[in-house]
């Protein structure tokens, strides 16, 4: 039985770290960025507009890598978590 990309993100497990491995300079999303296009790619949804200002989580990032190649404006900053923290895959 297939299951769909929702219920196999959800037996991931993730220890988080207190230092976030992504950060986002939210001051680029919100004045110069017209395409917003982080909030289409990520398949976690960690990008968000709340309000029109750019709401950036990382605690459900899957570690994709996917935002680091799509921001064109230099906004996303990107960094391995540190030793035993981050995503563990169940399901490959
Ligand atoms: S593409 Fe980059 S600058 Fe634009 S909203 Fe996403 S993270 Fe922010
Ligand atoms: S690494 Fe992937 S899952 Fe994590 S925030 Fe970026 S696009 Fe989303």
């Amino acid at each position: 039985m297939s299951m769909s990309v929702k219920d196999r993100l959800a037996t991931n497990k993730t220890k988080l770290s207190k230092k976030p491995h992504i950060t986002v300079e939210t001051d680029i999303c919100d004045t110069t960025c017209t395409h917003k296009c982080t909030t289409r790619v990520c398949p976690a949804k960690c990008f968000e507009i709340v309000n029109d200002k750019m709401a950036f989580q990382y605690e459900d990032c899957i570690e994709c890598g996917t935002c680091l190649h799509a921001c064109d404006q230099g906004a996303v900053s990107w960094k391995f978590p540190e030793s035993g923290h981050g995503i563990t895959f169940r399901l490959g």
